[in-house]
């Protein structure tokens, strides 16, 4: 695959972390300065190089293929998990996973971390790029007390940016005493599941409830993830205890910032709890907002049909994407992607940094 088109106006500052100095190269496995680019030029979105284009879509609902005899589906998928936080492959296995489902281009994006970011450069292999990311633990506040938590897609910013580091930090505690709390509840109860275990689940990775179900199914206290996320783990269950977030608007300033762009995570999984109406999409749209995802394994098909409609009246960028999670969820890489425009035009309100790019 072609290098993609970008519009960076400056190296991305973790490029240099790790990888060979000489080149600036944040692959260990470079073979030289050709062999990764850290872009440098600035180009037009149309400058993606793609071959035939695809629709955004689900293959579910049968992701359109590109016209002609030599059409290829461009994969894009926009919103997996790691070790880093709650899912089962290390981000080195996460990229391999994503070359051998096809996919062009693949963002690692853990909640509320970007301590994945580094490993998963280091793995990239030849004809996939990765796009950095994070789902920052966010809330809407409306009047009378009103809350509704929400997530919150940042990619591409600025990783030392000190308020956002600062941030993630915060919500990476507070999710780590949330657990303890959340167990301590069960455990009160008479349900046999340690902090100690957890924890050990967890590892230096964000924790998250999937690390409580996956001790939860070790215990034999339930069969399955899913089975704890119906009751025990639900948050209407009486063992919840809220973790903490960033109010949405603060997000999207800090995330802009910062370089980044931005992208409404799921918001009509309504299994997961409330949901904000219309116009809250429209607040935040009018706050900066760039992304929508609109193909997502937890929206209907009706969803879908609605939010492309929204995110065409508010001028924001429809994408598709699988929250992959791993073992920990059923859903597979490319379940659902982004078109080529939509990245392409997402890449183009980006300011601070760029894909990382393996050419072969
Ligand atoms: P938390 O971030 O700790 O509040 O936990 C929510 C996380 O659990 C989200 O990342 C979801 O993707 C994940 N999750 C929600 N429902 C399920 C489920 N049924 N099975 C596995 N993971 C789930
Ligand atoms: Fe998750
Ligand atoms: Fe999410
Ligand atoms: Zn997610």
């Amino acid at each position: 695959m072609a290098a993609v088109g970008t519009v960076v106006r400056s190296r991305p500052p973790w490029i240099m972390e790790s990888g060979c100095a000489a080149s600036g190269c944040a692959v260990s496995r470079c073979t030289g300065p050709t062999a990764v680019r850290a872009p440098t030029a600035v180009r037009a979105p149309t400058a993606v190089r793609f071959g035939p284009v695809s629709a955004r879509g689900c293959a579910a609902s049968g992701g359109a293929a590109g016209p002609g005899p030599y059409a290829r589906r461009v994969r894009i998928d926009l919103h997996t998990h790691s070790t880093a936080s709650d899912g089962t492959d290390t981000p080195a296995e996460l990229v391999r996973q994503a070359k051998a489902a096809g996919l062009d281009v693949v963002a690692l994006t853990d909640h509320d971390t970007a301590a994945g970011w580094a490993e998963a450069a280091a793995a990239l292999l030849a004809g996939l790029t990765l796009v950095p990311g994070t789902e920052f633990s966010c809330a809407w506040f409306g009047p009378n007390g009103a809350r509704v938590g929400l997530h919150l897609l940042g990619y591409l910013y600025d990783p030392d940016d000190a308020e956002l580091q600062a941030e993630r930090r915060r919500l990476r505690e507070s999710r780590r005493g949330r657990g303890q709390a959340i167990v301590n509840n069960l455990r009160a109860d008479g349900i046999p599941v340690t902090w100690e275990r957890v924890a050990e689940l967890a590892g230096d990775g964000t924790v998250g409830r999937p690390h409580i179900g996956q001790a939860l199914v070790e215990a034999g206290v339930v069969d399955s993830l899913d089975e704890a996320f119906a009751d025990l783990l639900s948050s209407r269950s009486k063992y919840y205890v809220r973790k903490a977030d960033m109010d949405v608007f603060v997000a999207l300033r800090l995330i802009n910032t910062a370089g980044g762009v931005t992208a409404f995570a799921h918001p009509l999984a309504r299994r997961r709890g409330p949901v904000v109406g219309d116009e809250v999409i429209a607040d935040m749209a009018a706050a900066g907002l760039d992304g929508i995802e609109v193909d997502h394994p937890d929206h209907s098909f009706a969803d879908r049909a609605h939010l492309s409609d929204v995110a065409a009246n508010l001028g924001l960028i429809p994408l598709g994407s699988s929250d992959y999670h791993g073992r920990n969820k059923a859903v597979r890489l490319g379940a659902c992607t982004t078109s080529p425009e939509a990245y392409a035009d997402l890449l183009a309100r980006n300011t601070a940094s760029s894909p990382i790019v393996f050419t072969t």
